[in-house]
């Protein structure tokens, strides 16, 4: 097996890895960095496999990392498309409250919207079926600018320009251990030995296995979210002009299940919120022993669990029946019905959980002397992978 050299490594191939290399280059076009991933492809996980939202940044907690990254990701989520062709749609989302109970959780959230200095305007019901007759809403919140891409073709564009940049990617490069010394990282891998000056670690799903094979000082563990989606069928195509979403649960890490409009012209629905058997495998009973193992066998994993024990029913209960899911999509779209439901690809969410069994809501990146961990990246992580990368280069090139 050979043994290469490189001035910096980066460890995955998703949108976060991907965006990382990019900036790194254009920083120091003239060095060597090797990104390595484990697939035969770029952005066969969650980049490949999600809602293709690109977040306004309605929801998060203002002063985090999670509000000023999406903020900044839109308009460069956008310029990258621009310079390069891929498709866009600034289309919107109406939040939509279906009964007067979650009126005051609008109203937050709007505060919330804000004070994150995002564009939002709240709805009467009566204007919200204006803009979408078909929609069940008693009042709504408008986000003008939420839009929508895919991700994973903006993931392959930047594989390409780097590559085209003099960047190497070297596929089917499992990192399988290594080791941190005093000049920087060996990392094993299954193609063959690589001495890094520096290493960046965006591995995803595998995020607190990379972090603590690598001696980063971690306690968390990912915990593997599945999310199903539904095609949409036998529906017109001006079902919906804008997203539609719930207004969210603060109970609930996730968004709720959502009518997403696609960029080829459907519309899904999803997604659920499930624990997974497998971080990395789709199939709906699909079990990978380690990975289930790391679960059932963290202490933080059953506190969380005992803590949102309704939730966690409630979610298992609409994977199972599609007749609860449908309840669910039906509260805001009535007329979607049972057999306008065609399966479509899943998502499983990286989500790092403490060990008192608390969500790690914020991004979370944790450093070593010649190495740097992204621990937590979820959801708007596709949408802020441009200023992640950014935030990831000043930290590793301070010093
Ligand atoms: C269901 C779902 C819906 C979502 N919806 C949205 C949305 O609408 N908008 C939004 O902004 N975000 C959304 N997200 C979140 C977004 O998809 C992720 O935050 C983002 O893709 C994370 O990118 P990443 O590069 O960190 O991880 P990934 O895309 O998972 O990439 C990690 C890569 O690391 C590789 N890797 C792992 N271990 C190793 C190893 N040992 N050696 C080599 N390679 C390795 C993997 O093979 C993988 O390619 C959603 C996520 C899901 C799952």
């Amino acid at each position: 097996m050979s043994s290469q050299t490189t001035d910096f490594a980066i460890i995955g191939g998703g949108i976060v890895g991907l965006a990382t290399a990019l900036e790194l280059q254009s920083r120091h076009p003239n060095v060597k960095i090797t990104l390595l991933e484990k697939e035969p492809r770029p952005a066969l996980h969650q980049t490949g496999r999600n809602s293709g939202v690109i977040h306004a940044g309605v929801y998060y907690a203002p002063g985090s990392l999670k509000a000023q990254f999406c903020a900044a990701g839109v308009p460069a989520t956008l310029a990258f498309c621009a310079e390069h062709s891929i498709p866009t749609q600034t289309c919107g989302k109406l939040i939509v409250a279906t009964d007067a109970s979650e009126l005051p959780r609008m109203v937050n959230l709007e505060t919330r919207a804000r004070a994150n200095g995002i564009e939002i305007e709240q709805l009467t019901g009566e204007q919200a079926r204006t803009l979408e007759p078909n929609i069940a809403a008693v009042a709504a919140l408008l986000s003008p600018a939420t839009g929508i891409v895919d991700f994973g073709v903006v993931a392959l564009k930047m594989a390409e320009v780097f590559k085209a940049r003099g960047g190497e990617i070297h596929l089917n490069a499992h990192v399988t251990g290594g080791t941190e010394g005093a000049q920087g990282i060996t990392l094993e891998t299954s193609i063959g030995r690589y001495f890094a000056g520096k290493a960046v670690f965006c591995a995803g799903l595998q995020s607190d296995r990379m972090a603590r094979t690598f001696g980063a000082d971690v306690k968390f563990r990912i915990i593997p979210f599945r999310g199903d989606y539904f095609a949409i069928k036998n529906q017109p195509p001006n079902l919906v002009q804008h997203l539609i979403y719930p207004i969210p649960d603060p109970d609930r890490p996730f968004l709720g299940v959502h009518l997403t409009r696609k960029m080829n012209g459907g519309f899904t629905v999803g997604p659920s919120a499930v624990l997974a058997g497998a971080r990395e495998s789709y199939g709906k009973a699909s079990v990978d022993l380690a990975d289930l193992g790391s679960t059932l066998g963290y202490a933080g994993f059953w506190k969380l669990l005992v803590k949102n024990a309704g939730s966690a029913l409630d979610e298992l209960g609409s994977a199972m029946f599609r007749t609860l899911y449908l309840k669910k999509v039906q509260r805001y779209c009535p007329r979607i019905q049972a057999a306008d439901l065609s399966p479509y690809k899943s998502g499983i969410r990286a989500q790092a959980v403490a060990p008192d069994g608390k969500i790690i809501d914020d991004f979370l990146f944790v450093e070593t002397a010649h190495g740097l961990h992204v621990c937590n990246a979820p959801s708007p992580a596709a949408t802020s992978a441009i200023p992640i990368a950014a935030h990831i280069a000043d930290r590793l090139l301070r010093a």
